[in-house]
């Protein structure tokens, strides 16, 4: 068994997923990488200071089976699971009145669906090791709502259900369950909006800059260490004061 703690950590392989293990890493811990494509998270791991110490496997995470490959293979190689940080999200903007079918539910089987197979999975080790922390990676329009994110904010407002859901289920049992909110934060995900949009964002955010993923990479550090063990069933948002 692994003398390091471990976190299995999805959606790795770029943007705030990739800050969360280059720091956890610096921070000695061993990861399980997800993320559905290999290439780019290939990279990150050669990139991390002890690349044997970590696991990287491919998958989609809104497939209830592979969720439970991943856990099994991590396990498989650790022996022991201290951390979940449920990060892997996508989005399909649309209004709502031409919003399709597949772009709803497609947003809403990866952020949620896909939180709850690895939640689903990873409890049972969690609660035989009566030792467990669960961080989601929400969003501040999963608390505001969002324009044309119909789909992306009921996907992240229903993190904050299962996250508080699961803190109070699971405290008994040592485990705790937090969501981090973040506001704009500079990602492939943010890239593709419009100047217009984003000078729009800009000038509402009081801290007048986006987030860096190191900004969410840190309050995820901090949920995870031994200074955050009196704190479960929060939402904490990382907005820079956009949403307050
Ligand atoms: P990116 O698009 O940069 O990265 C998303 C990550 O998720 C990638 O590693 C991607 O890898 C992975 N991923 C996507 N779909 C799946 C899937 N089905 N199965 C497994 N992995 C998947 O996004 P960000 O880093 O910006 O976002 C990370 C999280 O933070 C998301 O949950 C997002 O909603 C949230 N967030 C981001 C904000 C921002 O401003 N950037 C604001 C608020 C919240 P691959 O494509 O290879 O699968």
């Amino acid at each position: 068994m692994s003398d390091r703690p471990v976190a299995v950590l999805t959606g790795a392989s770029r943007g705030i997923g990739e800050a969360i293990a280059l720091r956890l890493a610096e921070e000695g811990w061993n990861l399980t990488l997800i993320s559905r494509s290999i290439d780019k998270a290939s990279a990150l791991l050669e990139s991390l200071s002890r690349p044997e110490d970590h696991l990287l496997l491919a998958a989609d995470v809104s497939l209830f089976s592979e969720a439970e490959r991943c856990v099994s293979e991590s396990m498989k190689r650790f022996g022991r699971l201290d951390a979940l940080i449920n990060n892997a999200g996508i989005t399909k903007d649309n209004l709502l009145i031409r919003m399709s079918e597949e772009e709803w539910s497609s947003v809403l089987s990866v952020n949620l669906q896909g939180a709850f197979n690895f939640v689903r999975h990873a409890l049972p080790v969690m609660v035989r090791q009566r030792r467990g922390r669960i961080v989601n990676i929400g969003s501040i329009v999963g608390l505001m709502g969002g324009v044309g994110q119909i789909n992306y904010s009921a996907s992240k407002a229903g993190l904050v259900g299962l996250t508080k859901s699961l803190a109070r289920e699971y405290g008994s049992k040592g485990i705790t369950a937090n969501l981090v909110a973040p506001g704009f934060i500079e990602t492939a995900m943010t890239d593709v909006l419009s100047e217009e949009r984003k000078k729009e964002y800009l000038s509402g955010i009081p801290l007048r800059r986006f987030g860096t993923p190191e900004d969410i990479a840190g309050v995820v550090s901090f949920l995870l260490s031994p200074e955050a063990s009196y704190v479960t069933g929060d939402v904490i948002n990382v907005s820079g004061g956009l949403y307050m």
